[in-house]
Formats: C-alpha cells, sequence, structure tokens
C-alpha cells in the first residue's frame, strides 16, 4: 500500500475530518462519508478512463464473491472461461451453477505456467471471463483479448497497473487488498445496458441493479477500505494515472525478471511473454533445488518478508503491485546476487 493511503487511514480512524469522532464510528450514511463514497466512484472512473454508461460500485464478498455474482446477473444461457490457475478455476466452477459454463482453453496442463492463445470462444456466449493477472502463477493477459464478445474479467491483482479499455467489458471486478486498500471491499465496473436480461430472479444484495440505485449503499458499505482506497486512487493520479504505474511496474519487473535470468541459482517458472508484472515467481534452478530454505533464511536476515511462494508453484514470489517501491525491488536483486557470490 502506499505509505499516504496508510496514514490518512490512520489519521481518519483517529478523527475523520476533524468531526473528533473515527472513520469507524461515523455512520456511513454521515454527509462526510457520502462525500467519500462519491468520489471514490468519481476517481476509479477517472482514473481508468470508465466509458458513459457504466457504474462503479464497491462491495463486499470479496473477488469470490464476483465469482457468483457475475453469472447470476449476466449468463443467461451460455458462458465461455479461460482457464489460467486456480482462481480462474473458481470462477468457472460457480459459474455452473447458473448455465452451460465452457472452459475455452486451460493452462493446467502446464501447472498454469503460460496463457493459453490458440483458442475460439463461440459467438453466442453471454460473456467470455478472464482472469487478468495470476497472482498464484505469476502469469499475465498482456492486452485486452480480442475476441468479438463482452469480457468479463477478474483484475484482482492488477487492477490500476495499467491501461484497460473499459468499453470493452461487461463487467470488471477486482478485491481490494493487492493495488488498492485493506482486504474488506471489492470494486466493480458493470456495464448497465446488459442488465437486467437474465431470466432468473437475483436475491436483492447480488444484484448489480439494487447496488447501483442506491449508490452502493444499499446495505452498509465497508467504510475503512473505500476511504483508503480513495486515498490510494488518489495517490495513483499523483502519480502518472494508470499510464505512469505501467511505466514503473514494467521497470520494477524487468528489473528483477534480468537477475532471475543472469543469475546461475534461479529460474523464473512462468514462460516469458506471460510473464507478470506483479507476481514474481521463481525457483531454485534443478542444481541448487536444495538451496531453497538456505536462501529464503538469507532473504528474511536481509529484511525480506512474504518471499515465499504458493505451495503449488513453492520457491519463492515477489510480489510488485503499484506501491511496491523500485528500492525494494533493487535490495531483492542484491540479495540475490549476495547469495550468489557465497555459493
Ligand atoms: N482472484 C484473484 C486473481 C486473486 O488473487 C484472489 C485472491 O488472492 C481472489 C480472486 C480471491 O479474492 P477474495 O479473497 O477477495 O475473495
Amino acid at each position: 500500500m502506499p505509505r499516504v493511503s496508510i496514514e490518512a487511514t490512520a489519521q481518519a480512524i483517529l478523527n475523520f475530518n476533524d468531526s473528533g469522532l473515527s472513520l469507524m464510528e461515523v455512520s456511513h450514511r454521515d454527509k462526510d462519508f457520502d462525500a467519500v463514497m462519491n468520489q471514490a466512484q468519481t476517481l476509479v472512473k477517472e482514473v481508468l478512463s470508465v466509458p458513459e454508461g457504466y457504474s462503479v460500485l464497491f462491495l463486499g464478498g470479496g473477488a469470490s464473491m464476483q465469482f457468483c455474482m457475475v453469472p447470476y446477473n449476466l449468463l443467461e444461457k451460455k458462458a465461455a472461461y479461460l482457464n489460467t490457475g486456480v482462481w480462474a478455476g473458481k470462477a468457472l466452477k460457480e459459474a455452473t451453477a447458473f448455465g452451460e459454463a465452457i472452459e475455452v482453453a486451460s493452462s493446467k496442463d502446464k501447472n498454469f505456467s503460460y496463457i493459453p492463445k490458440d483458442y475460439t470462444v463461440p459467438a453466442d456466449v453471454d460473456y467470455f471471463h478472464i482472469t487478468t493477472n495470476n497472482t498464484i502463477f505469476g502469469t499475465q493477459l498482456k492486452g485486452d483479448p480480442q475476441v468479438d464478445v463482452m469480457l468479463a474479467a477478474d483484475m484482482s491483482s492488477d487492477i490500476f497497473s495499467r491501461p484497460v479499455d473499459v468499453s470493452r467489458y461487461a463487467v470488471i471486478y477486482a478485491g481490494a487488498q493487492k493495488n488498492l486498500a485493506c482486504a474488506g471491499v471489492t470494486v466493480v465496473i458493470v456495464k448497465d445496458e446488459l442488465l437486467g436480461k437474465v431470466s432468473r430472479k437475483i436475491p436483492s444484495m447480488l444484484d448489480y441493479r439494487i447496488h447501483i440505485a442506491e449508490k452502493s449503499m444499499f446495505n452498509t458499505p465497508p467504510v475503512v477500505p473505500i476511504f483508503t482506497a480513495l486515498q490510494t486512487l488518489k495517490w495513483i493520479q499523483a502519480n502518472g494515472g494508470v499510464e505512469g504505474m505501467k511505466k514503473i511496474n514494467e521497470a520494477k519487473a524487468a528489473l528483477l525478471y534480468d537477475e532471475i535470468d543472469r543469475n546461475k541459482l534461479f529460474k523464473g517458472t512462468a514462460v516469458a511473454e506471460d510473464r507478470s508484472l506483479m507476481n514474481i515467481c521463481f525457483v531454485m534452478a534443478e542444481e541448487y533445488k536444495e538451496l531453497e530454505g538456505d536462501f529464503l533464511k538469507f532473504a528474511q536476515s536481509k529484511g525480506m518478508s512474504g518471499l515465499k511462494g504458493h505451495r503449488s508453484v513453492g520457491g519463492f514470489r515477489a510480489s510488485t503491485y503499484n506501491a511496491m517501491p523500485v528500492e525494494s525491488v533493487k535490495a531483492l536483486i542484491d540479495c540475490m546476487k549476495e547469495f550468489e557470490a557465497q555459493k
């Protein structure tokens, strides 16, 4: 998280807008919080250049709730899914409860180390669902797929890290806990005119139209992460917007991937063209496998944390989200070089 977001949130928890009350105590109907909600929605639109005709919501339930909310609202008969990892697979599984959910391609055969390219999306699907960044496996779609149907995207781990052509999407959703705020809120950007077309009844809490009509205040919204999200959106804007984020993210990732490719002890796990700019996964090279634990300990002794890879990939995962400074990436590279020099 950007330091400024954390500090502004800490201050608002102590004293929100000089009201003498904590952000945690004020009513979400309070005019000061209403202003936070409005500004946060407006800034999402500004930062991602969201065209007219889309609504922005801040909902509870995590990205996982969107796995069912998307098909609940948008899947009438058939939807297509690209299976690029654990989260993509979970989204697909939920959709099967609502209609025909087709897996158009999967990279499971190689432990999700690449993004499938050769697939056809049937023309008669209600949407094509993608997971733009695969947090666990360190792969990322490099642009909006060129298909003739509307896209639906889980952007939980790369939203606001680069520009997106929102007009190609029926819905975009993202749990806040990577590039935006603390856990507890999910940002949803949905195209209004596509709603209300399914024949099933939708429970109010899962109906996008009800949340839109109530300006994302149908029930008590998670006020603290929404406040934090607003601070992060301001920070993104002040730092060159999503174009600026993309440049910095590319530079950070290039430094680290270069070192992974150069250093004889390590190797990357994702195919080069699909490597993520957000989650950089690598393992020990075959002949140095037994050094994995030693490197983790060494890195920890140098102040690195959260470097252990997900159990389904093993090795290491360096998450280089928007707010991760280039200095931290350089510190990891120094650490890898120093460890190599000792071997
Ligand atoms: N989708 C992706 C790409 C994720 O990385 C995660 C969590 O890490 C999720 C979905 C699940 O998010 P949540 O825990 O908010 O349901």
